[in-house]
């Protein structure tokens, strides 16, 4: 039985150790992972990687948040292929190099794309040492920037924002945000206001910021400021990588891009293809979410190779929120509660625990151990 795996992301680099153990069981399992770069990427790291002050900074900071996939999965057996997907059928991938890879079940997490350097661009096949350049680069512009404009007020305009002005405090950061306020929960909000003022960097809510170039000047719709940048970074609009269902399944995918799925992330009518993580049209995008799904798939997978149980029904969660405002200062929101630390400006324990989940990311067994339990604890009646 062939299983193909497509992405090594938050979701695939959980599912593929998981697929491994599974052969210790089932002789006939083989298993593929498929990526358009060579090389596991931490995508909640980037922000931190491209903050860096100095190119030796830069390079350590870029060591703790990539590794190749034959380092990563160095202790389990499986094919990788360094190629993209360009076109999926009911039983086969096409490449980008026109070969093509069969399968009796694929694994879809590809994920999704970031207008800007955050996260690879899917539709080049990448190196590591490109990836290193391409991000190498992109810091060099930042250090010779004064003024910097961030486009967006979720969470990578957020960190991105509070961890430049940590790093450069001499450096003008303005935020642009297109809605009323940050959109978060109004402890949240009040919490970033707090932040925002303290640490001097300039907000504008309800601004939609369109047409950038490299450098120029914004004037801001409702207070008529004028706001000169020598870079914007573009923090918002994420799209979904469904491009290559396109051509067989374009009724499967919806009006926004992501796949529509059942309630086993399988494609509706399409037993044996399952799309998990940023790529589906199940609840928020976020990190922690494509690790609940891919252990709930694993789940479901494991029963159905060895023939027991029926599948089950994937049960949303409201997962934590946590996130950086500076290098060494965090917020995180854990059952309706936020946890800003005693100045209300954050506090270092959400550094250490994201520094910590970064850390667990780069050791498979551990992480499987540890979203084993996250899972349990989010279903305890499952
Ligand atoms: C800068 C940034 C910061 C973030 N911070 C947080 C955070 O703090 N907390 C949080 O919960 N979430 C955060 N997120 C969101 C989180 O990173 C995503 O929700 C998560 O990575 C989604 O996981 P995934 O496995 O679905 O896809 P990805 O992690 O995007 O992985 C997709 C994989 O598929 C590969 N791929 C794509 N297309 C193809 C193709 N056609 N052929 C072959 N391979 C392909 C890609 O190369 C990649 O390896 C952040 C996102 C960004 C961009």
């Amino acid at each position: 039985m062939k299983v193909v795996v497509v992405g090594g992301g938050a979701a695939g680099s959980l599912i593929l150790p998981k697929l491994c153990q599974l052969q210790k069981q089932v002789d006939s399992l083989e298993v593929v992972l498929i990526d358009s770069k060579e090389f596991f990427e931490f995508t909640p790291g980037m922000v931190s990687v491209l903050s860096q002050p100095n190119l030796n900074a830069f390079l350590k900071e870029f060591n703790k948040t990539t590794t190749l996939y034959e380092d990563l999965f160095s202790k389990f057996k499986f094919k990788f292929i360094h190629q993209r997907v360009k076109t999926v059928t009911e039983n086969e991938v096409f490449l980008q190099n026109s070969e093509s890879v069969s399968f009796d079940f694929l694994i879809y997490c590809a994920g999704s794309n970031y207008p800007s350097v955050f996260k690879p661009d899917s539709f080049k096949v990448f190196k590591l040492t490109e990836r290193r350049e391409e991000l190498q680069a992109f810091r060099q512009q930042i250090e010779t920037s004064k003024d910097i404009i961030c486009i967006g007020a979720g969470i990578v305009g957020i960190e991105m924002a509070t961890d430049l002005k940590g790093y450069y405090p001499d450096k003008t950061i303005t935020l642009f945000n297109s809605r009323e306020d940050f959109p978060m929960v109004q402890e949240i909000q009040e919490a970033l206001h707090n932040v925002f003022n303290k640490q001097n960097i300039k907000v504008f809510h309800n601004e939609r910021v369109e047409n950038l170039s490299n450098s120029g000047t914004v004037t801001t719709k409702h207070s008529n400021d004028h706001i000169h940048y020598d870079l914007s970074i573009m923090c918002t609009g994420i799209k979904p990588n469904s491009q290559p269902f396109q051509e067989h399944f374009p009724s499967h995918i919806n009006s926004k891009g992501y796949i529509h799925v059942n309630q086993y992330f399988q494609l509706e009518g399409y037993n044996s293809i399952y799309c998990i993580g940023d790529v589906n049209d199940v609840q928020e995008k976020l990190y922690s979410l494509a690790h609940l799904q891919a252990i709930h798939f694993i789940k479901n997978f494991t029963q159905l190779v060895k023939q027991i149980n029926s599948p089950m029904v994937y049960k949303t969660v409201d997962p934590p929120l946590m996130f950086s405002v500076g290098p060494k200062k965090g917020i995180s929101y854990i059952n309706g509660k936020v946890i800003t630390g005693f100045d209300k400006t954050g506090t270092c324990f959400v550094t250490y625990n994201r520094q910590f989940f970064q850390w667990i990311n780069f050791k498979p067994n551990l992480n499987m151990h540890l979203n084993d339990f996250i899972y349990k604890f989010a279903h305890p009646y499952e």
